[in-house]
């Protein structure tokens, strides 16, 4: 059982917990994001025994009154096989992933079950968006990538996904990545990701996602969007900043991204090391004040 410390952060080790959580979101006004805890699987089999659950949550979601989508991890699905034995990503690992992603996207469009593709670290970065490009073209925009303003490529690869169709979410970016890479500085990501968010309410017409709980950056998007009256969603994270999405939920859409599963234990820690007040948050709702 997830501890109470962890369970503010994690919406069950199952689906159909993780889809409950979904349906009394629905009834606030919000959106779910499932995302299956795992990733960076060398082997083949784990990989394809985590699309095979993202098959069937695909179906126990259609079957729910959650109003839920999904965020698949390229390496949680095949693109890190074969990585133990040198550079990643490989062809081998590029296929699997792909071969997998295929049929999840296949599922989600059968079923009216929109697919997302998170954004792992750098050396990942090109397969993710070759196969985001594939799949989106292949199924009307029915897939959605994220991208990481830390990253100095990131304002080229919004050129290049600018005239395709599905939706793009914005982070701020949650690897470490060298400084030939990404930009070190919060203050100049922060300058980053503003100029990247207009650049995507200018230019996309079919959707951007605000990833994001940074509240000059949710101030901004409501900006941008009386501006250019793009399409837009925010999205945020299980256990963070819920009063806001609540608020938000009343004028705007909103999507909150829910993971779950057994590998819970190293999610609630990243979110711990990465804000530390996050722990008091954690350990306030448990003595309930
Ligand atoms: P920060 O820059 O961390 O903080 C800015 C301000 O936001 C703070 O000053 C505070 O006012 C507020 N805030 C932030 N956190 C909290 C908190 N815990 N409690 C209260 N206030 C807070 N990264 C990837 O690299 N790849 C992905 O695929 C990816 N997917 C994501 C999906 C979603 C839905 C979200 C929300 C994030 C995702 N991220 C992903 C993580 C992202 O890159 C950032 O690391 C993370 O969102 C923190 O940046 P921020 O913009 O939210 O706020």
């Amino acid at each position: 059982m997830i501890p109470p410390i962890a369970s503010r952060f994690v919406g069950g080790e199952s689906a159909p917990e993780a889809i409950e959580r979904g349906r009394a979101l629905a009834d606030r006004g919000v959106g779910t994001i499932l995302n299956l805890l795992g990733e960076h699987y060398n082997e083949r089999a784990p990989a394809d025994e985590d699309a095979e659950t993202y098959l069937e949550l695909i179906e126990d979601v259609a079957a729910s009154d959650a109003r839920a989508c999904i965020s698949v991890k390229p390496s949680q699905i095949g693109l890190d096989v074969g990585a133990d034995e040198g550079e990643r990503p490989t062809e081998r690992g590029r296929e699997v992933f792909e071969e997998n992603l295929g049929r999840i996207v296949e599922a989600g469009d059968n079923h009216d079950v929109f697919v997302w593709i998170d954004m792992e670290d750098h050396p990942t970065t090109d397969a993710t968006l070759d196969a985001f490009e594939r799949f989106t073209t292949g199924y009307d925009g029915g897939v959605g990538v994220c991208v990481q303003a830390n990253l100095r490529r990131t304002r080229e690869d919004l050129e290049r996904l600018a005239d395709l169709p599905g939706k793009v979410r914005l982070v701020k970016g949650a690897y470490d990545e060298p400084a030939d890479i990404a930009i070190q500085e919060k203050a100049e990501v922060d300058q980053r990701y503003r100029e990247l968010l207009e650049y995507a309410f200018e230019h996309f017409e079919s959707g951007v996602a605000v990833g994001s709980h940074d509240p000059e950056m949710i101030d901004l998007a409501k900006d941008l969007h009386a501006e250019y009256g793009t399409d837009f969603e925010f999205q945020m994270l299980m256990g963070v900043r819920e009063d806001a999405q609540f608020d938000l939920a009343g004028e705007y859409e909103v999507w909150q991204y829910v993971p779950y599963g057994g590998k819970w234990l190293s999610y609630f820690y990243r979110r711990v090391m990465e804000r530390k007040e996050n722990l008091v948050f954690a350990l306030r709702a448990i003595l309930g004040r």
